[in-house]
């Protein structure tokens, strides 16, 4: 039977945020699940941080606004952020998540069919003819280098400190400026429900990270999902999520470091 959805012009839409940003998004597909792929123009190097579900050509889409090397970094091995890194030639990721990415482990990258989370009602429009949901697969990539807590990227212009904040997943980063104090900040923290149920997922790592986060000084998030924010906003929504995760009961209340006091 033939899909009724009609087949999409173009699969990615750019938002130019500054001369040297750009975020790109699959907006034909479901919002809930639809990542922040953020293109960093810089001096030297270009990096592109996360490539989405790898349905469609982001290379190609990306193309002409690249001019230098590109380095395209997955802030973490789900699906939805680095389903296409395989298109590029030099990749990072976290080593915690590496082999992951290189097996093209649907597990770990959460679209194993069982898990039901690509789902044909996800896509409003096809990225291309014949399209089925049933035959996505999770695209191995062999990984160029691994980016480790305290590494730098240095891009001439400025430079990116590699922060390595797991709870959300085991091999989480985020890339932080520490002269704009901005930060890119995966699935770690962003303005919508965060996710610590996952298989891969902790709480109590997930609570560590926050209150690191908290300490840092941080005026804008451009975060893998939803819109960016200001320091209030994501101070707020990291007060909310401490909150509500130290109420009596839950792990970190119960964990036997807490009952031996
Ligand atoms: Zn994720
Ligand atoms: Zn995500």
């Amino acid at each position: 039977m033939q899909n009724p959805k009609p087949v999409c012009d173009s699969w990615f839409a750019t938002q130019k945020i500054s001369e040297s940003l750009y975020r790109i998004h699959e907006h034909h597909y479901w919002e809930w699940n639809r990542a922040n792929l953020w293109l960093i123009k810089g001096e030297t190097q270009d990096l592109l941080i996360d490539t989405g579900l790898g349905v469609a050509s982001l290379r190609q889409h990306i193309a002409t606004l690249i001019d230098k090397p590109l380095l395209a970094i997955a802030s973490h091995v789900h699906f939805d952020h680095a389903g296409g890194m395989h298109e590029f030639d030099n990749i990072a990721i976290h080593p915690s998540e590496a082999e992951a990415l290189r097996q093209g482990d649907a597990n770990a990258a959460l679209c194993a069919p069982e898990y039901g989370w690509v789902l044909d009602e996800h896509f409003a429009e096809l990225p291309y003819p014949g399209f089925a949901v049933t035959q996505y697969t999770f695209n191995a990539a062999q990984p160029t280098q691994l980016l480790q807590e305290g590494d730098i990227l240095d891009l001439g212009s400025r430079a990116f400190e590699v922060l390595h904040l797991p709870g959300h997943s085991p091999g989480c980063i985020a890339l932080y400026d520490r002269h704009s104090q901005e930060l890119f900040s995966g699935d770690i923290v962003y303005d919508g429900e965060l996710l610590d149920l996952l298989p891969g997922s902790d709480i109590p790592t997930y609570i560590a990270t926050y209150e690191r986060l908290q300490k840092l000084p941080v005026e804008t998030v451009y975060p893998g999902h939803y819109h960016s924010f200001g320091k209030d906003r994501l101070q707020q929504l990291m007060a909310d999520y401490l909150e509500a995760k130290r109420q009596p009961g839950c792990p970190s209340e119960t964990s036997p470091l807490a009952e031996s006091k």
